[in-house]
């Protein structure tokens, strides 16, 4: 089994400017969210948004699921 990398990187929310700890990869394959959101505190988001991310990770996490199936 290969064991990925990630490093816990720091940054700032770009609404408020707080610092933030994020990964420096998205997991599940949430690029798209990561671009989106990533720097964005969790204080800062609209329920919306935090909607948006549920579903995706959702969605992110049986495409992850599914593509490891058939290895
Ligand atoms: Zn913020």
């Amino acid at each position: 089994m290969m064991i990925k990398k990630i490093q816990i990187v720091t940054t700032q929310c770009k609404r408020c400017g707080k610092s933030l700890v994020k990964t420096n990869r998205s997991l599940y394959g949430m690029e798209e969210l990561k671009v989106k959101f990533g720097d964005i505190c969790s204080d800062c988001m609209s329920n919306e948004e935090l909607g948006e991310i549920l579903r995706a990770q959702g969605t992110g996490l049986l495409g992850h699921l599914r593509s490891g199936r058939g290895r």
